[in-house]
């Protein structure tokens, strides 16, 4: 956040969400309690509240989604708000006028929430400082930067399976340089107080060396992966390299992909975690990605129950629901 923006109220609430950085623990885990409040059993009815009834909630994305996107929406609809969805490229235009144009725009029809997804780096904030005093900015995902609900819906998924943060072991294997997923995740495990992250990636997906503050970093996923409680996937973001030619998909594979038998190497009761989306066969197998130890279709349970979460708080923070 740059200099005299909060995303947090004069009462510690959440106003907006554009960043879990600065975001105490407190107010993390009650998001988490939140959400799990919100996870019904397989085959049970989706909750529904009316945390945001007769507020209307517009998501506007200008970068590819399905999970977060088709989330965000039934969240706002299962509370029982009105939604619009726009492809919106805000970052495209130029700055100024015209992205504020759309917002005032979308705010005369009444739009409360906007969730928005963008390429550029600031514009979340950007907006936020531009929208009404009733109006709230959740974000979607922004750059490589922040994603903040899918640390959230991390966290839950790990706080799930592990009963806790303590002592616990955490691998983030991939393409971390260019991640949002990864950051995010560890920003939230980080100040929920996860005693070892690790980054595994090769040189040119390492982050710089003031990023990721405290994780171990490794070459090897051999090595980084030796006695891992849960181990995160992630997706090579081919759309964000600048310059430095496509990576070899085989030898990537044969050094970082997740396979039966290196997950092995994991701790006994290790749990594998990946954003979505896949590409089965390159970072991960079939045999992994469907296999017992993998949370990927419960992380998107758990996404829908987050973002409940998250939108149930702003509302009740600007005094629509307890
Ligand atoms: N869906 C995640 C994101 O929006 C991860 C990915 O795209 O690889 O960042």
């Amino acid at each position: 956040m740059s200099g005299g923006f909060s995303q947090q109220d004069a009462n510690g609430r959440l106003r907006h969400l554009i960043t879990l950085d600065g975001v105490p623990r407190a107010l993390i885990e009650e998001l988490l309690d939140r959400a799990q409040s919100h996870v019904t059993p397989a085959g049970a009815l989706p909750p529904r509240g009316d945390d945001l009834a007769g507020w209307t909630v517009a998501n506007l994305f200008a970068e590819p989604s399905t999970r977060t996107r088709a989330s965000f929406e039934l969240a706002a609809v299962r509370l029982g708000a009105d939604t619009i969805n726009l492809d919106v490229m805000l970052s495209s235009r130029a700055k100024g006028e015209s992205i504020i144009d759309t917002i005032y725009t979308l705010q005369e029809m009444q739009v409360n929430v906007f969730v928005i997804r963008d390429a550029e780096p600031g514009i979340h904030e950007y907006v936020a400082r531009h929208v009404g005093p009733g109006v709230s900015v959740i974000s979607g995902g922004e750059a490589h930067l922040s994603h903040p609900t899918q640390g959230l819906l991390d966290a839950l998924t790990i706080r799930q399976c592990k009963g806790g943060f303590d002592g616990l072991v955490v691998t983030l294997v991939g393409d971390i340089r260019r991640s949002r997923v990864a950051r995010s995740a560890h920003r939230a495990l980080s100040t929920l107080g996860v005693a070892e992250i690790r980054i595994v990636a090769p040189p040119v997906m390492m982050p710089e060396p003031a990023e990721f503050a405290g994780a171990r970093r490794f070459g090897s996923l051999d090595e980084g992966i030796a006695g891992a409680d849960v181990v995160m996937m992630l997706r090579i973001q081919q759309e964000r390299a600048t310059g430095a030619g496509a990576t070899d998909l085989v030898a990537y594979h044969q050094d970082y992909g997740l396979t039966p038998a290196r997950i092995e190497r994991a701790a006994p009761e290790a749990i594998v975690m990946h954003p979505g989306p896949m590409n089965r066969g390159v970072e991960i197998t079939s045999d992994v990605a469907d296999g017992p130890r993998s949370m990927i279709r419960r992380q998107v349970a758990n996404g829908v129950a987050v973002r409940m979460a998250v939108l149930a708080h702003v509302a009740a923070a600007r005094g629509r629901a307890p």
